[in-house]
Parts: structure tokens; C-alpha cells; sequence
């Protein structure tokens, strides 16, 4: 298996229908691509091709999560088409990640035509910088900044899932960014650096100034501007770090760091491996080893010896499987999260059940109603309410009832809780939303044992 990097970070795979993008951002990959592979000459990329040809294959395939486009954008002159495409996916049952530096009538055509997808159709538009003359800078032809934000914001008031692409970063002010699209995304806010800066910025014929600010850039994002920026916006809940990040924050926190955000790898060893030999490959700072030692022993302070929080669901299990799972992972405590621990349709799910068989193990079991969601938020998501809505209250709930105390509470006796709920998806659960509140505060793994964890 294989670390999970760049677009692949995003979607399972990619459609294109057109050849070249009028954007012509300077830091262009897919420009970088189609002038090595001789499809495009610096000057000829910014000269938007429409391939009709491709359009029969854009649906085809079982259904699968596609990120459109990835090589060129969606524009006024190529919207027709790219209805068309996004038509035949949608129709397929593929799910959509629309990315884009959005024109307002291009996403205005598309929220009005799509509207039965609101589930299958996410956008991601990407904003670099608040900045006009920085984006004209580096994305010539690009909208500005404020019809990207009129975009966003509209296809959020047409109820569409929305998140945010700041890679690359174009200034230091990132965080400017972030405020200005935090009302507006209901998914996630991706913040990534410019890779291969000289290398690509001269692949794509950039001129001596347009190299000079890109070598600027690259330099303007050392580790300590990424440091404090990661400090500033990792309680933020929408934020993930793109690749590049993941990296330099690793080099500076180490294991316990990359431990927290495991689920954003596919395989923890193998990048857990990679990284450790980068480590010590490179001639890391001073600072930075003092940083990162001053880090460790702070995180060290948060776990208060929990070593991961657990999460189980009680569909689909059966004494053994469960008592094996609890005993294999040396749970010591079941804090049972249901609102209700009875009246369950299977024997398995009682309250008094599960109690009395984890007590037979040595594992103790408390039921806490105040860790569950509310009656009035239970009944509306089972009557198809929409999951953006009851994420929002139950971590308003947790902030309320104060969770975190009361998950301290059971932490001063048990040292390796884990959360109990019905669900076997833990996608779609509660327990999974206060596991990863949990993660935050005490730095830890969370483990889902036994549950669907993606969607
Ligand atoms: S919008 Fe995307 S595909 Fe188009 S030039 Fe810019 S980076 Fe390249």
C-alpha cells in the first residue's frame, strides 16, 4: 500500500475533457505534465481545447468518488461540456468533487442544474491568498478573490457540501483566507505549500521574476512560519494539512503528532518508516530539536497516560467477537455513549447484558447519558435529517455539557476507555465525532474496532 498523496488525497480518480486551462496559473502540474509529455508549449496551454471524444467514458465505471476537473477548470467557454460530463457521472451514481477557481455563473449553472445531487456533488474552490495582485500574479486569468467567494458562498446557501483548496499557499496571510471562508464551508479547508518550486516554475517558462518570487515563496514557508500556522489553526475543525505539511509537521513533533492523525494515512508504517529515515537524513536545527522536544513533553502532559481512545458498535456483534476485541486491545473500561441502553431490539445491545458479560472479563462498563446526543437531534437524523445539521449540534452538545470534564472524570480510574454506541459505521455516529474531540484534547490514536470508517 501506498502513502496517500496529491489528488489521491481527494478522490479515488480524476476526469478531464479539455486540454490546456485559460487560468494558466504559473505553478500549473498539469501544465508542467503536458509540456514535458510535448502535449503543450508554455504558450500554448493558456489555449483551452475542448475533447468531445472524451465525453462518452466520463460516466462509465462502477460508481466511485471522481475529483472534476483536475487539469484544466471550469469556464464560461467550456461549461456546456462540462455539464455534460458532470450529467453523465452524476447519472452513473458517482459521487463529484468539483474543483475550481470558481467563476460565480459557471457554479450558479450548476447549483440550478444539479440540484438532486446536493448528496453526490461537493465543490472545492481553491483560494490561495485574500490577495488580488497575488493571484493575478500566479493565476493570470483566474477570477478574483471576491467572485470566488460569492461562488462559495452561494452554492452554500443552495445547500451544497462546500470546502476549500489553499494550496498553494501564495503568501504568508493564509489565515486571512481561512476567516473569510470559515462561514461558508461546511466540509473541510485544505491547506497545502507549492511543491517543486523551481523545477516547475521553469518547466512552465516562468520569467527571472516570476522564479525570484517563487524561490521568495518557498523560503517564506519554513518551519517556523508552518509551525505557528499549525499552532493557530489546528483547533479549527474543518482544517486538514495537505501532504507537504504533514511532512514538516512530523519533522517537527515526531511520532505523537503523526500518531493523533493516523486515519490520513493509508499505511502508518510505511510512511511512519519513510519519514523517520528523512529524519535522519537531514541536518535538523536546534531549534527545531528543542522545539520538538519542548512539543513531546507537552503532549506527554495532555495524555495523562491514555494511550488511544476505542470506539465499538454493538450491530453485528456477538459475545465472543466482542469480549475478544475488548481483551485483545486491553480496554478496561466500556463507557457506554447511547442515549438508551435498553429496549433494544437484540439481547446482545442491552445495557445489563453487556455489563454484566464485560464485568465476567475484568472490564468495567458505565453507561453516561450525558455523553449522548439529545432525543429531539436522534429522531431527526433517523428521519433522513441531514448529517452536516447534527454534527453541528452534538459538538455544540459537547461544548455545553462540557464533555471533555466529564470524559476526565472516567480517565482519572480507567486508562483505556472505549466509547459504545450502536452503530457499527462509525462514519455516521457520534461516538466517532466525540472519539476525534477526545483525540484533540489528550493527543492520542483513536481506534475504531470492528467499524466502517470510510465512506
Ligand atoms: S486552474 Fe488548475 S489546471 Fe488550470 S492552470 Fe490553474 S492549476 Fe492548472
Amino acid at each position: 500500500m501506498k502513502t496517500i498523496t496529491g489528488t489521491n488525497e481527494w478522490a479515488n480518480t480524476t476526469r478531464n475533457i479539455c486540454n490546456g486551462c485559460r487560468n494558466d496559473c504559473k505553478y500549473c502540474w498539469a501544465k508542467a505534465m503536458a509540456i514535458r509529455f510535448g502535449r503543450n508549449t508554455p504558450e500554448t496551454w493558456k489555449d483551452q481545447i475542448a475533447l468531445p471524444d472524451r465525453l462518452a467514458k466520463t460516466g462509465k465505471g462502477k460508481p466511485t468518488r471522481i475529483m472534476f476537473p483536475s487539469t484544466h477548470d471550469i469556464t464560461i467557454e467550456n461549461l456546456d461540456i462540462c455539464m455534460d460530463a458532470l450529467d453523465r457521472m452524476l447519472s452513473r451514481g458517482h459521487t463529484i468533487l468539483v474543483v475550481s477557481k470558481p467563476q460565480v455563473k459557471c457554479i450558479s449553472a450548476i447549483c440550478e442544474r444539479f440540484g438532486n445531487f446536493k448528496d453526490r456533488l461537493i465543490f472545492r474552490f481553491t483560494i490561495g491568498s485574500t490577495d488580488d495582485t497575488v493571484l493575478k500574479f500566479w493565476e493570470p486569468n483566474a477570477p478574483s478573490f471576491v467572485e470566488r467567494i460569492l461562488a462559495l458562498e452561494m452554492a452554500s446557501d443552495m445547500g451544497f457540501q462546500t470546502s476549500i483548496s489553499c494550496e498553494p499557499m501564495l503568501d504568508t496571510n493564509v489565515e486571512r483566507v481561512v476567516k473569510a471562508v470559515t462561514p461558508f464551508v461546511t466540509d473541510t479547508i485544505w491547506i497545502g505549500m507549492m511543491n517543486d518550486v523551481k523545477q516547475r516554475l521553469a518547466m512552465n517558462g516562468a520569467d527571472a521574476l516570476t522564479l525570484q518570487r517563487g524561490i521568495e515563496l518557498a523560503q517564506s514557508m519554513n518551519a517556523t512560519q508552518i509551525m505557528e500556522l499549525y499552532r493557530n489553526l489546528k483547533d479549527n475543525a474543518k482544517i486538514r494539512w495537505k501532504d507537504t505539511i504533514r511532512k514538516m509537521i512530523y519533522e517537527i513533533l515526531g511520532e505523537d503528532w503523526m500518531a493523533s492523525r493516523l486515519d490520513e494515512f493509508v499505511d502508518f508504517e510505511e510512511y511512519n518508516h519513510a519519514m523517520t529515515a528523512q529524519w535522519e537524513k537531514e541536518n535538523v536545527s536546534d531549534e527545531a530539536m528543542a522545539n520538538a522536544k519542548a512539543d513531546s513533553a507537552a503532549v506527554e502532559a495532555r495524555r495523562n497516560g491514555v494511550k488511544a481512545i476505542y470506539t465499538i458498535g454493538t450491530q453485528g456483534m456477538n459475545d465472543g467477537a466482542f469480549t475478544d476485541l475488548l481483551q485483545s486491545h486491553n480496554i478496561d473500561l466500556v463507557l457506554d455513549v447511547r442515549l438508551k441502553n435498553e429496549g433494544q431490539r437484540y439481547r446482545f445491545a442491552s445495557g445489563r447484558h453487556i455489563k454484566e458479560l464485560v464485568e465476567g472479563h475484568g472490564i468495567a462498563y458505565r453507561h453516561d447519558v450525558r455523553l449522548a446526543p439529545t432525543a429531539q437531534m436522534q429522531a431527526a437524523w433517523r428521519a433522513g435529517g441531514d448529517w452536516s445539521a447534527y454534527v453541528e449540534q452534538y459538538s455544540k452538545l459537547i461544548a455545553d455539557r462540557e464533555m471533555i470534564k466529564l470524559i476526565k472524570e472516567h480517565l482519572q480510574v480507567f486508562k483505556t476507555p472505549c466509547l459504545l454506541c450502536a452503530e457499527e459505521d462509525a462514519v455516521h455516529c457520534h461516538s466517532r465525532l466525540l472519539a476525534e474531540r477526545m483525540c484533540k484534547e489528550f493527543c492520542v490514536l483513536i481506534i475504531h474496532l470492528k467499524r466502517k470508517v470510510g465512506i
